[in-house]
């Protein structure tokens, strides 16, 4: 799934092999992140450098094509360049950098490293051989600990391998899910395809009664008109399913789009109209809620 930017991502690195704030470096596969929603630093894995993936939503801004050119990652420029992202973090190198040297050190630590990309990573062919190069190089233990985050729309999370490797994810690494609607029409219309509502709530519940899982939402106004109030109702409704049917919500992410994205009809929302309905998630619900 694309990385999340939100309006609280810090973007000050604008360098020519920067990509949408995703610092690389030169590198291919792995860039770093500085964001407020993780409250500092991480790492990130781009899965899908093609930007294939299998939603069209209508706020996001990799250009999308019909064709899902599904590329393996190369494993060994993988684990080459987490290795040195790894080690120039833990050294200090990387915060001695000019554009890195003004920021406070506490947000200069690594929060998490990322399995995101710029299309959906459970698409990914060697979706397992990427999680198992994650995990060896946290075993080794050559570097602090790091959390594993999956961000992704859920469609791939039924494939056997993503099974299996979520399988290896420990109780500290973190699945976030998308979740931008509580109606059919709402889902067909942000996420942009034509697959049933029904199928995408029944994979995460799959999902949350094996582990927690982190809903991820974007809320955007749509042709300046705000989600309405059955709209947000309704998208309680669902959680609220999910929980009664034995989905453990470890958290609710509420978030927006951050810029207008020309030719979209999605705009930002403003932060307390995010908040308001946060509230409503941990007064209705009892899950803890994130604003970004
Ligand atoms: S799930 Fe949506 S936001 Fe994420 S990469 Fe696909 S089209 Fe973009």
């Amino acid at each position: 799934m694309k990385p999340m930017k939100t309006s609280r991502t810090v973007r000050p690195i604008q360098r020519s092999d920067t990509t949408g704030g995703h610092d690389y470096q030169g590198r291919s596969w792995v860039y770093i992140l500085l964001s407020g929603p993780t409250r500092g630093l991480s790492v990130g894995v781009n899965l899908s450098p093609s930007g294939a993936c299998d939603y069209r939503c209508r706020y996001c801004d990799t250009p999308k094509t019909c064709a899902l050119n599904l590329e393996p990652v190369n494993i060994d420029e993988l684990a080459l360049e987490l290795n040195s992202t790894l080690e120039s973090i833990a050294s200090g190198q990387m915060s001695r950098q000019r554009a890195y040297s003004r920021f406070p050190s506490e947000w200069l630590s690594l929060r998490q490293v990322m399995l995101s990309g710029e299309g959906e990573p459970t698409l990914c062919p060697n979706f397992v051989e990427v999680v198992e190069t994650l995990i060896h190089a946290r075993a080794l233990g050559r570097y602090p600990f790091f959390k594993l985050v999956l961000e992704t729309n859920g469609s791939g999370l039924e494939r056997p391998e993503v099974q299996h490797a979520l399988e290896l994810f420990t109780a500290q690494d973190e699945v976030w899910v998308k979740l931008d609607a509580g109606t059919d029409e709402r889902f067909r219309f942000m996420s942009g395809v034509d697959i049933p509502f029904g199928g995408v709530l029944a994979r995460i519940l799959e999902l949350g009664r094996r582990r927690p899982v982190v809903i991820h939402s974007l809320f955007a106004s749509v042709d300046g008109a705000s989600p309405s109030r059955s709209e947000i109702k309704a998208y309680l409704s669902c959680l609220s399913q999910l929980q009664e049917h034995g989905a453990l919500l470890q958290r609710v992410q509420i978030y927006s789009v951050m810029n207008s994205i020309q030719g979209s009809q999605c705009a930002h929302l403003p932060l307390a109209s995010l908040s308001e309905i946060a509230g409503q998630v941990r007064c209705e619900l009892g899950v803890e809620t994130e604003v970004f």
